[in-house]
């Protein structure tokens, strides 16, 4: 096997790369062209390539490093449960610990009334978990006709066929036939894009209440479930309107619709609670969790799901499952970053310090030409850019045309910031400190000018 490594020089390992790796959202022309960045090592809130420079990951790898960078306690967890039991599987009636274990905190985290977790190992399997289990409870109610899902367009929920259908991009329905059938999109709460004239309050009941014009399209007796994150994350960090919610949550109670939570990126302390819903006032039936669950040290998510839905669920055998559900790494690895966010008060440091930090540092760019909201929700943050801030204009080009040009200027100021379209977003691990927040805040000032000054 022929050896490659750090070592190597970057233009090699790029051209290994792109003759070899087909990437997640990448096209294989622009790899060769222009060769992916080499990430080679990272520590706290910092990533290094193979040219050495240190970049300040203001994207927390993707929305999931909330620990940050180089935990060694991590590293230990993994080695102590491959020498102990590297794999085990959790089907046909056998556990092992670390699954009971993960189960039970997940369990003391969540609300009250959601005490079962259905594991996979990432948020699509999840979301795809949750098709599932919305149907089957209400097939098992009697009601097998209740198997629609309403969900929200410019979503991501996942990659695989059925949670990309429950997301609502259509540059990703474009490709490979989605959505699959029973599966409905409404507008998002996005207010700065879409409110025309109305209040962001108006606003937030309008689009609230094209969840119930839609129950109503299908015929209440046909939806089974609504599916949305408290704050929408990979779609550009909505914010909702403080009316959304509440309006969502009285449509949900009223046409009895299962009430699915995505909390893949707002669960874990990025809004500055255990979980989003908390923070939105979300009662809901399922949560989607990945990402923050091991900080992305490994690959594992779940569903946490309600008493209620759980009790329906028990009454059948669950015909589904994935070979690492609950796999025994990665959920002792979970478990060690559980408990280090606890005993390193995570959460408190997110409410009271970084989420403080970080809005007070970002709202000095709302001033900037190019910036027309600065939208954030504890840890979540975009830029939404725009060509004229009192119109709300949006760039007369391509998808992210803008965005890209300033998400490169980040980049070559060594600071991650993704864009999504013209919005620039940022979500650094919970551990981010004063220092670093102002950093981030002065290299992505210095990245809208350079790119203000490409663009004006
Ligand atoms: N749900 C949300 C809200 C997400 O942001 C993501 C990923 O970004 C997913 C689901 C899919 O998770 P994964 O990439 O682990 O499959």
């Amino acid at each position: 096997m022929s050896v490659i490594s750090n070592h190597m020089p970057t233009a090699e390992l790029q051209a290994l790369d792109a003759a070899h790796h087909m990437h997640p959202f990448t096209s294989n022309e622009a790899l060769a062209n222009k060769g992916a960045r080499v990430i080679t090592r990272a520590d706290g809130v910092y990533l290094t390539d193979s040219d050495g420079n240190r970049i300040l990951d203001g994207m927390a790898g993707l929305w999931c490093v909330n620990i940050g960078y180089g935990r060694t306690e991590m590293a230990d967890a993994a080695a102590r449960q491959m020498k102990e039991l590297p794999y085990y599987n959790t089907f046909f009636m056998t556990t092992h610990v670390p699954a009971i274990a993960l189960a039970q905190e997940v369990a003391k985290l969540a609300p009250a009334d959601m005490n079962q977790i259905f594991f996979a190992s990432s948020g699509s399997e999840a979301n795809d978990t949750n098709i599932r289990l919305v149907r089957t409870y209400w097939a098992q109610k009697g009601k097998p006709g209740k198997s629609h899902i309403i969900s929200r367009k410019n979503a991501y929920h996942g990659s695989s066929v059925g949670s990309g259908s429950l997301g609502g991009m259509t540059y990703m329905h474009e490709q490979g036939g989605m959505p699959i059938p029973g599966i409905h999109h409404i507008n998002q709460p996005d207010w700065w894009s879409e409110g025309g004239d109305m209040t962001p309050e108006e606003f937030g009941v309008a689009c609230a209440k094209e969840l119930e014009a839609k129950i109503l399209e299908l015929g209440e007796d046909k939806v089974a479930a609504f599916i949305a994150e408290p704050v929408q994350g990979a779609g550009g960090v909505i914010v909702p309107p403080e009316t959304y919610w509440p309006e969502i949550q009285r449509i949900c109670d009223e046409y009895e619709i299962l009430l699915i939570a995505d909390e893949v990126i707002c669960g874990f302390g990025r809004l500055g609670a255990w979980f989003g819903s908390e923070v939105m006032g979300i009662k809901p039936h399922i949560m989607t969790i990945a990402k923050g669950l091991s900080s992305g040290y490994q690959p594992i998510g779940g569903s946490i799901v309600c008493d209620e839905v759980a009790e329906v669920i028990g009454q059948t055998e669950f015909n589904h499952g994935y070979t690492y559900s609950g796999h025994p790494v990665a959920a002792a690895v979970a478990l060690e970053n559980l408990r280090i966010m606890q005993e390193e008060n995570l959460i408190e440091h997110v409410r009271t310090a970084a989420a403080p930090a970080l809005k007070a540092g970002l709202e000095t760019l709302a001033d900037h030409p190019l910036v027309g909201e600065v939208s954030i929700k504890g840890m979540m943050a975009s830029l939404a850019l725009t060509p004229h801030k009192d119109s709300r204009a949006k760039f007369a080009s391509e998808r992210g045309t803008i965005g890209t040009i300033c998400r490169d200027r980040a980049f070559a100021n060594n600071l991650v910031m993704r864009h999504v379209g013209d919005r620039m977003v940022v979500s650094p691990p919970l551990i981010i400190q004063q220092e670093d927040i102002d950093a981030l805040v002065e290299r992505a000032g210095k990245a809208l000018d350079e790119a203000y000054s490409e663009v004006k």
